[in-house]
């Protein structure tokens, strides 16, 4: 009697197992593995994969799901705090170029002059954009990101820079709950994703300020927080020499953060003089998806 009771459990558990849809049993597998161990690169990756397989309503469902667990008191707060990636996981002699579009009233530009020459030197780089930026540029943006040569990612919506309890940084209020936290990233996931296709897997916040809270949120949303070990233009207010002599630091696997929004900064004729003496001293220049990144 015993083994006709346990034989009945085990065909109902079957039969309940293929009753289930297959992406529910795939997100909540992902999901226990996530909340139990601290992830590791490869298990980041096949996180990644899952995520990008998956639309931007399952993926705002999911954010929602678990947002209370990032309610909770950050202890760390700035440019580096855990979990944010600064570098490039390689010793060969290859840099990161990134450059952010950040919009508003004084940054809607577009630097033509820098993309020109990226475009006609065939040097790959990394553009974060910002929603504000993409709303007031749309055909320019749809045409750019239409360029294999470059890595199309996530800059924010409202430029803030990411807290889960309303931090600061130069002034400018952060998000101010895990719930902001995915609007102010997911919003423009959704705005990217709807012009060009593209699911954006990296994100860099106005300012590249973060709590380590806010970090790990958006790592179980299979993204990672990028970005920098050198600083290439200080929010585009080096001169071209400065831009220069930053870029010059570069280390094999460095990535500089620069902005792309302000044509009448220094930055393009920087990075014209900075590209040719790098490349003499043998450093390539890559997209950040080329290689793991690390912090
Ligand atoms: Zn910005």
């Amino acid at each position: 009697m015993k083994k006709l009771i346990g034989l009945i459990l085990v065909i109902c558990f079957i039969l309940i197992s293929m009753m289930l849809p297959k992406e529910k049993q795939a997100f909540s597998a992902t999901y226990v593995t996530h909340a139990t161990h601290a992830p590791h690169e490869k298990s980041i990756d096949q996180h990644m994969k899952f995520v990008q397989a998956i639309t931007y309503q399952q993926l705002l469902f999911h954010a929602g799901k678990i947002t209370k667990e990032y309610v909770k008191p950050p202890k760390q707060w700035g440019l580096s705090v855990d979990g944010v990636k600064q570098r490039l996981d390689t010793d060969d002699r290859v840099i990161a170029l990134t450059f952010d579009a950040c919009g508003s009233e004084t940054g809607n530009g577009i630097d033509q002059d820098l993309i020109d020459f990226l475009i006609a030197h065939d040097i790959s780089a990394t553009l974060f954009f910002n929603k504000r930026w993409i709303d007031h540029n749309k055909d320019e943006f749809i045409q750019i990101a239409s360029n294999d040569q470059f890595q199309i990612e996530n800059h924010g919506t409202h430029h803030k820079p990411l807290s889960v309890n309303g931090q600061q940084a130069y002034g400018i209020n952060g998000t101010s709950s895990p719930q902001e936290v995915i609007a102010e990233v997911m919003e423009n996931y959704q705005t990217i994703y709807q012009l060009t296709g593209i699911k954006s897997r990296y994100f860099r916040s106005g300012t590249a300020h973060y709590d380590e809270v806010s970090v790990s949120l958006l790592q179980s949303l299979g993204m990672e927080v990028v970005n920098f070990d050198i600083n290439g233009d200080a929010g585009a207010t080096y001169s071209a020499n400065q831009v220069k002599q930053s870029l010059l630091q570069a280390q094999p696997g460095s990535i500089a953060i620069m902005h792309m929004n302000q044509p009448d900064s220094g930055t393009a004729e920087g990075v014209k003089m900075a590209v040719p003496l790098l490349q003499k001293k043998g450093f390539h220049f890559v997209k950040l998806e080329e290689y793991p990144i690390i912090e």
